[in-house]
């Protein structure tokens, strides 16, 4: 069954000289959109008011932000899946000959794909050259050099996540990273660092996961990027960021087309006292062990320095894949207490409690069928608030499926028994 959408993509608009590209766009469609992917990775989707505004008869109005491959790509249209209740739509961009791919300019892209193995090999330092030499785009040029003086400067501030001992002077042109001090050995991945050994995901229960985790920066974190222009920030559990910045090392898990360092938040791989401000943004609930990565946060900024750190309180359970702690307020101020001095303590926009609710009623709704759902979603708040133990025996809470129950519980429990 198909039924008619309207979509635009914003992005990609030029040929982004990676394997991986941004894309943005939206859509107006009769149903609500349920998922959109490219390949096999879904999509953020988020509201689009501008689009609204344009469509004011449209049903409903979707934004999404996702991840594009070179392997999406059939001919010169990106192709991608839209998703409804009850069905599933293809959507595609003809990318823009004049700036984007045609055949002709696969010559182009092959050369970018040396260049990128000669990025990973050489030292960055001749890179300027190198790429001038193969005649990329000026954009193109300009990004790899950037890029490689920010490896230059992530470099100068790596330690040995098993000894702690600072790397002197790592030489960018290798494909390991060894350490002097333990001998400890860490792979190249690509263009990053790769400090995920085999016993830190074991003993920090890491594994591999499809989700990707899309953000912007809020107006606090821009402030503070444009005050350390000239110095370091960790993004600690950075995600895929909209925008990358050459004074923000993305620390990661998951190995995003942004990612610098791949490691663990319990064991950072950098020296004391390295970072004018550290991030943390909606992951320490993901982190086995927040206090001691709070520690170590603590630990790699320099004396003075800035933390911002946002937590979930009332969010539903969103593993990706695990999620272990929700905090309140006085929870992450806990966290830190003993080495960051808390200037101020809040509620961010995103953290409005309309959007608890907002979420913890869309998500029951989303595991209901049809017909229940809709008896759900008629109730009035005023039923919900008061009335509670009536409604304990309702279809749409007896039919909730025992995992959504434990997305949205107001409780969970365990019996145990003491190992011997
Ligand atoms: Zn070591």
């Amino acid at each position: 069954m198909s039924e008619l959408i309207n979509y635009n993509f914003d992005e990609p608009s030029h040929y982004p000289g990676s394997n991986h590209f941004k894309v943005r766009g939206w859509i107006t469609s009769e149903k609500c959109v349920n998922q959109v992917t490219f390949g096999s990775r879904p999509a953020t989707l988020h509201d689009r008011p501008d689009v609204s505004s344009v469509f004011p008869d449209a049903n409903y109005v979707t934004g999404f932000i996702g991840i594009g491959a070179m392997a999406d790509l059939i001919g010169n249209e990106l192709i991608g899946n839209c998703e409804t209740l009850d069905s599933k739509v293809e959507i595609r961009v003809r990318l823009n000959p004049n700036k984007m791919f045609e055949l002709s300019k696969f010559e182009k892209f092959e050369k970018f794909e040396k260049f990128e193995k000669t990025f990973k090999n050489e030292d960055p330092r001749k890179l300027f050259d190198i790429a001038t030499q193969l005649e990329l785009d000026t954009d193109e040029v300009k990004q790899a050099k950037q890029r490689a003086e920010k490896l230059l400067k992530i470099s100068s501030v790596l330690a040995c996540p098993e000894c702690s001992s600072a790397f002197d002077s790592i030489e960018l042109t290798v494909e390991e990273v060894v350490c002097r001090e333990c001998g400890k050995v860490f792979p190249r991945k690509g263009r990053k660092f790769d400090f995920l050994s085999e016993q830190l995901r074991t003993k920090f229960n890491i594994t591999e996961t499809d989700n990707i985790s899309t953000r912007g920066h809020d107006p606090l974190a821009l402030a503070l990027i444009g005050k350390y222009k000239d110095g370091l920030i960790l993004d600690c559990g950075a995600g895929f960021p909209f925008v990358e910045y050459n004074n923000v090392v993305n620390y990661e898990i998951v190995d995003y087309p942004t990612t610098d360092v791949l490691g663990v938040g319990e064991t950072l791989p950098f020296k004391d006292a390295c970072f004018d401000a550290a991030f943390s943004f909606s992951v320490l609930e993901h982190v086995k062990d927040p206090f001691l990565c709070a520690k170590e946060i603590s630990r790699v900024l320099k004396p003075g320095g800035t933390l911002y750190c946002s937590t979930p309180f009332l969010q539903p359970l969103h593993a990706y894949p695990h999620h272990y702690y929700n905090m309140t307020s006085m929870g992450l101020q806990n966290l830190f207490a003993q080495d960051v001095e808390i200037l101020e303590s809040g509620v961010p926009i995103s953290g409005e409690p309309l959007f608890t609710l907002n979420w913890i009623i869309s998500s029951w709704a989303s595991d209901l069928d049809l017909e229940t759902k809709e008896r759900f979603l008629d109730l009035s708040l005023r039923d919900l608030a008061t009335n509670a133990h009536e409604l304990i025996e309702k279809d749409f809470v007896t039919t909730l499926s025992t995992a959504q129950k434990n997305v949205l519980a107001c409780t969970t429990m365990i019996l145990g028994r003491r190992k011997n």
